[in-house]
């Protein structure tokens, strides 16, 4: 029998609001604040302390959903969700169950052959717990915890998609189509690494074909989407395992361990019903009207599939389009330096603006664990680069060179050439002389070539390139040189 994977994915977010959820204390990196600094009775939970809702936080929760294709209701509530945590000061969570922000959207995933639709359950508003940090320190064997509340009251958005989801690949698709949305918009920094962006995967398999949904198992607090994809794929294998030994799944909590590869049991699954949800007696309900609504939709700006559909039909190639679509400030890089290649004279195109980007730039920003706004290259110097190469007067080698150069120094590439002597010369009669005097001082292998030894021209090419201090243009010497060879041979044949 065969069987099919189902996945719904669950995605926590954090908001980058000036201020907490509930609370006027300050949003910090709690990786790198000193604990504990930004807390107050609010967030601390302190019998009587009352909240109030930070409507910065609201409107990015709007804007996420209307991004995302939901619809937001005109009322909804927040709720209060009972559970003991030693990271939970209040011994509740405030979060949204029966009426959330919004719910019924959908993304669209995958290339732009083979999409699916994944549709989006819910998206509501909640708050973020404290850390916990556990410790070897103090008395063995035990060590200690400690706790930091920075984190506490942190706004949140939970965005549940349907299980829709069919594959480990798919559902790293669909987070990285999240993450892309969410940047776009500029309310979370996507930094997965720091835990601003969380997952929690729920993985059920079926008989290939059944309609039926099985028991799920969930697999908590997935920051990458390497333990995404590998987490998904350990389990996958694990309930197909144990539905052949005929043995039951039962709804289970689990963590993942990234250095074993291995899912780890954390609890059996609590179901709403544990948790005594009941609507927040400190809070009003929450209201939004259609004005609201709408000054929220001005502000969409473009998403990644307008701007990968765009560059498709600048004719670019899919996979170059996802690539330069992926984040906002690498595709309105790209943007501006196709504007100002249309400027030029004659025009630098898209596609060649594209490939230096994608690979030249790339791997220089990539080597220097640089972003592309962390760079010190202004397009038109990168679209005169193209141009120089294009126009004959440097090579591609050279400009490679260049573009580092210019990366350091900010400087045009025009200078830069001249700076370092790479201009290319397109001077016929010094590359017809270098060929010249290249093949009379090696006469046993112009024999070897004229003999049918064919390999023995690139060996020439090489020689005439090294001769020419690798800067006269390729194009020129591979003709030059073929028509010197072709003359050797018609004047063998008539000795
Ligand atoms: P909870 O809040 O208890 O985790 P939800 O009903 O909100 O439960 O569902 C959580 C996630 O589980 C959703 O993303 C949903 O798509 C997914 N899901 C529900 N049933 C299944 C199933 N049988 N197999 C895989 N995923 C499922
Ligand atoms: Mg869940
Ligand atoms: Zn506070």
């Amino acid at each position: 029998m065969s069987y099919e994977a189902i996945i719904g994915l669950e995605a926590h977010v954090e908001l980058n609001t000036n201020s907490k959820m509930f609370c006027s204390c300050r949003v910090v990196d709690s990786t790198t604040s000193e604990p504990n600094c930004h807390v107050c009775p609010v967030c601390a939970g302190m019998p009587g302390a009352l909240p109030s809702i930070n409507k910065r936080a609201v409107e990015i929760g709007i804007l996420v959903s209307l991004a995302l294709n939901c619809k937001i209701e005109d009322v909804s509530v927040f709720a209060r969700k009972n559970y003991f945590y030693p990271d939970l000061p209040k011994g509740y969570q405030i979060s949204q169950y029966e009426k959330p922000l919004a719910s019924n959207g959908y993304i669209n995933i995958g290339d732009d052959h083979n999409t699916s639709k994944i549709h989006i359950r819910r998206v509501h508003l909640e708050e973020d717990t404290g850390k916990l940090v556990h410790t070897n320190d103090g008395e063995k064997p035990r060590g200690v915890s400690l706790i930091d509340l920075n984190r506490a009251g942190v706004p949140l958005l939970e965005i549940v998609s349907e299980p829709d989801i069919r594959s480990p690949l798919e559902a790293v698709n669909y987070a990285k189509e999240l993450h892309s949305v969410l940047t776009y918009l500029e309310v979370n920094s996507g930094d997965m690494e720091k835990g601003v962006l969380r997952f929690e995967a729920n993985v059920s398999v079926r008989a290939t074909g059944s309609k039926h949904l099985n028991t799920r198992r969930e697999i908590k607090n997935l920051n990458s989407f390497k333990a995404l994809q590998r987490s998904i794929e350990y389990e996958i294998k694990q309930q197909v395992t144990a539905y052949k030994s005929n043995e039951t799944i039962l709804q289970e909590t689990l963590g993942w361990d990234e250095s074993n590869g291995k899912t780890i049991f954390q609890r059996s699954k609590e179901h709403s019903h544990d948790y005594r949800y009941f609507p927040e007696p400190d809070l009003p309900p929450l209201i939004v009207n259609d004005n609201w609504k709408n000054s929220i939709l001005s502000t969409m700006p473009q998403l990644p599939h307008t701007k990968r559909a765009h560059f498709l039909s600048l004719g670019l190639t899919d996979y170059d389009a996802r690539v330069l679509a992926s984040q906002r400030k690498i595709a309105e890089y790209f943007e501006l330096a196709v504007k100002l290649g249309s400027d030029k004279n004659p025009p630098v195109l898209p596609k060649p603006i594209a490939n230096w980007i994608t690979t030249h730039l790339f791997s220089i920003i990539n080597e220097a664990g640089k972003s592309i706004d962390q760079i010190d290259l202004p397009q038109i110097h990168l679209v005169s680069l193209i141009n120089l190469v294009h126009s004959g007067r440097t090579n591609a080698s050279s400009a490679k060179l260049v573009l580092r150069e210019m990366c350091k120094t900010g400087e045009s590439p025009e200078i830069i050439v001249a700076q370092l002597g790479l201009q290319q010369t397109n001077d016929q009669v010094t590359i017809t002389k270098t060929v010249d005097k290249v093949l009379a001082n090696n006469p046993d292998q112009v024999t070897n070539l004229l003999d049918g030894k064919d390999s023995i021209f690139n060996w020439f090419f090489g020689q005439v390139m090294q001769a020419m201090d690798g800067k006269s243009n390729p194009d020129l010497v591979r003709t030059t040189l073929q028509d010197a060879i072709k003359k050797a041979s018609y004047n063998r044949g008539t000795e």
